[in-house]
């Protein structure tokens, strides 16, 4: 039933059987039965009919970077809008982009403008579809305060605009982490600013991610949720928890906040991990630590 999609897709835009470990930057996951890299919103839109019509499974990703695929991989379709729908227009103080532009790369697009708004989002390696499903934000700003609109394909083939005020923003948190639409392209409202001070935070942002993030190892970012009146890396440096392994998965001796990928890290590894810094947490400060990372597919 799989091969069928070559009657919709030239083959060049499809890999079976793929490790989700070569798309994901904490260099983990099995396999997906299909990967389709579309090119434009209309593959977008055939996929979700293909899909919808032979009831297959369908998970979309960007970049990779929150994300933690299982062993097992994933059954289905897995579509990357990471690579292809990077197209951007800037029209004063407005951005339109598409959902697979990297959001850093946006931000240098912007301050090349001398749009001011985005400069947090440098070294933030994801897409702007996975900004917005996950309100990424650092330092003084976050998606949430840019976006004015954001157009997605429903699961049943529809397409909707959403507004800022109908995304149900939070910390880390929107409506497109439950309602399965896909983001296409989204609309953000910057403010005029002077390029060089834009570059210079931008500059500063980056150094001090050098500073404090292992940047050199695979990972996911932040492993979990900042837990209100709690800083995880520190929680978990008093925990003694620093550099503690599990397999190839370790916490971070650089931030402990990290997990970080040393070589062979498998998901078992990883979510293991997790679990045993949540048991340390709970008993040890009556935190219950919830995962930031997005865990998908099958054992
Ligand atoms: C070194 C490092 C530093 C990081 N620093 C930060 C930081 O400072 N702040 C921060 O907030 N995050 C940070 N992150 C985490 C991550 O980069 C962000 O969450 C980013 O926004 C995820 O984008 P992505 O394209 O990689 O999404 P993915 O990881 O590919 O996907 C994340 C979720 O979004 C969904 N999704 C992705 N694209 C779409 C789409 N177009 N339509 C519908 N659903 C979609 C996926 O299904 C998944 O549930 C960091 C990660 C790393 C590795």
């Amino acid at each position: 039933m799989y091969s069928e999609i070559l009657n919709y897709l030239p083959s060049d835009r499809l890999l079976f059987n793929e490790e989700m470990q070569n798309h994901t930057t904490f260099k983990i996951g099995g396999p997906v039965d299909i990967m389709v890299l579309p090119q434009d919103e209309e593959d977008v839109a055939t996929v979700v009919s293909f899909c919808r019509q032979r009831d297959i499974p369908l998970f979309i990703f960007g970049v990779g970077s929150n994300l933690l695929v299982r062993d097992g991989g994933i059954r289905g379709v897995a579509m990357k809008l990471g690579e292809n729908l990077d197209e951007v227009e800037v029209n004063g103080e407005e951005i339109q982009a598409q959902a697979g532009i990297k959001i850093s790369a946006l931000a240098r697009i912007a301050a090349f403008h001398s749009l001011s708004g985005l400069e947090f989002a440098e070294g933030i390696p994801g897409s702007l579809g996975g900004a917005l499903v996950m309100n990424a934000g650092a330092y003084d700003g976050e998606m949430q305060g840019l976006v004015i609109e954001a157009r997605a394909i429903s699961p049943d083939g529809s397409i909707k605009t959403f507004k800022n005020e109908e995304m149900q923003f939070g910390y880390r948190q929107s409506i497109f982490q439950s309602n399965g639409y896909i983001i296409i392209s989204a609309r953000l409202k910057l403010v005029t600013g002077n390029r060089e001070e834009i570059e210079e935070r931008m500059l500063e942002f980056a150094c001090r991610r050098e500073e404090k993030q292992p940047l050199d190892k695979p990972s996911a970012g932040s492993t979990f949720r900042r837990p209100p009146g709690f800083y995880v890396g520190p929680m978990l440096e008093e925990l003694g928890l620093k550099g503690y392994q599990i397999g190839d998965a370790q916490v971070s001796s650089k931030h402990a906040g990290f997990i970080v990928n040393n070589g062979n890290a498998t998901a078992r590894d990883v979510l293991n991990l997790i679990a045993y810094i949540q048991q340390k947490a709970r008993e040890r400060f009556g935190v219950d630590l919830q995962p930031e990372i997005r865990v998908v597919g099958e054992d």
